[in-house]
This record gives C-alpha cells, sequence and structure tokens, in this order.
C-alpha cells in the first residue's frame, strides 16, 4: 500500500480526538512530503541531525515532534523547531531544556517519558520522579508540561502489552487529577505500529506509527 493511501486509511480509522504523528526517522524527505501531501502534518524523528534536516527543508506547517534519546549538546539542533519533545527522560535533560528556554526566550511543550520496569536498556523517568517533577514545575517556568510517553515492552504478548498500557494510562490519571494546576497536561502519548489499536482501547491521545506507513527502515 502506498504511503498516501496507508495515511488516509489511518485518518479514517483513528478516533477523532487520537492525534497520529508519522515517525519518518530513517526515510527521505520525499515519503514525508508523500504523507504530507496526503493531509498528515504532525511527524516525528528520533536523531537530532535528521531533525534539523527536515524541519529546514519541508513545509513550516508540519508540526514536529522529537521522539528520541537527546543529549545536552543536541538541543540546539531539536529546540528551535520542535513543535514537542515527547521524550524527556530524565532530570538532567528537563533543567537543560529549561535552561535553553530561558536563554532564547521560549516555551517548550514536553510530554514526561515513563520508564516501564520490563525493558532495561530504555531510558525514563520513575513514576517517582515524574511525581516530584509535577510538584515541583514552577522551577521549569520556559517547560510545558503536555502529559507522558510510554513504550510497552518489546513482545508479541499482547497481555503484557496491554497491562503496560493500563499501568501508564492509570498513572496519567491520578496526576492529571492531582494537578488542575497544569490544564495542559493531558496527552498520553503510546503505541506504535505493532500496538496502537490496544493503545488506543486503553487511553492513548497521541499514536507514534512509523513503519506501517512508511514500511521498514533500512539502518
Ligand atoms: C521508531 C519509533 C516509533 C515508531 O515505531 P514503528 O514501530 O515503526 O511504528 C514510535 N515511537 C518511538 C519512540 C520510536 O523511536
Amino acid at each position: 500500500m502506498s504511503i498516501a493511501s496507508k495515511i488516509t486509511e489511518l485518518h479514517n480509522e483513528l478516533p477523532q480526538d487520537v492525534k497520529l504523528v508519522a515517525v519518518s526517522k530513517f526515510h527521505p524527505s520525499e515519503c514525508v512530503m508523500e504523507a504530507y501531501n496526503a493531509g498528515q502534518r504532525l511527524f516525528g524523528e528520533n536523531r537530532p541531525q535528521e531533525f534539523a534536516m527536515k524541519c529546514k527543508e519541508l513545509p513550516q506547517d508540519i508540526q514536529w515532534h522529537f521522539i528520541g534519546h537527546l543529549q545536552t549538546n543536541k538541543l540546539k539542533l531539536v529546540l528551535p523547531y520542535a513543535y514537542m519533545v515527547q521524550s524527556v527522560d530524565s532530570l538532567h535533560l528537563l533543567e537543560d531544556i529549561e535552561k535553553w528556554g530561558s536563554n532564547n526566550d521560549k516555551v517548550i511543550r514536553v510530554l514526561l517519558e515513563l520508564h516501564l520496569g520490563a525493558e532495561e536498556t530504555k531510558h525514563g523517568l520513575t513514576e517517582d520522579e515524574i511525581t516530584e517533577i509535577l510538584n515541583s514545575v514552577s522551577k521549569y517556568p520556559h517547560v510545558r508540561f503536555c502529559g507522558i510517553m510510554g513504550m510497552a515492552t518489546n513482545t508479541d504478548d499482547e497481555s503484557v502489552v496491554r497491562a503496560d498500557f493500563e499501568h501508564i494510562a492509570a498513572l496519567k490519571q491520578r496526576l492529571v487529577a492531582s494537578h488542575p494546576d497544569l490544564p495542559d497536561f493531558k496527552e498520553l502519548s503510546i503505541g506504535m505500529s505493532q500496538d496502537y489499536k490496544i493503545a488506543i482501547e486503553c487511553g492513548a491521545t497521541i499514536v507514534r506509527i512509523g513503519s506501517d506507513i512508511f514500511g521498514p527502515r533500512e539502518y
């Protein structure tokens, strides 16, 4: 199926209130344009250089989401262009984003990335860290906290995936309930090509879909 027809199919399939971030990493700008011409406007990338390059050369009305591990020395490649950084995975990174925002007079939208226990290799914050951050948002006037992001355990076992998503969804609900002070804190970014249907059942407001749209990646 072509990229354009895949986009159309997903736009028809996804509930109105679920946003589709098309993950175009490792695919050339021509592929992004094919999706763009089919009406897609939200795109996600996970490598700073590629992110900056595509942001500069592609249409300005694209909403770019950064979804990868971000090192402090790469902030300047990402933050000038990012609509949102979905992958804030350490306190250190959050503090540096605040510093960059302060120096550049910009407020950065972020999602806090929850580390789901089962995966040893992935980055992310613990629930306690997320709770603590949200209890001290006044330290981060240049950060807008928009919700949380997470990845399910990498397994074919749907019940494990569902349990992960239900866990993160429950955390989000608790945080929303305890933070009427944060009206923007409402996004739950869960779900990729393999598991987005389960994610939507669990309350996803953003899904991040790559290979299902653009085909397999050649690393
Ligand atoms: C690559 C990536 C995706 C998309 O994965 P697919 O399986 O290709 O849909 C989603 N989220 C993050 C954080 C990614 O790095």
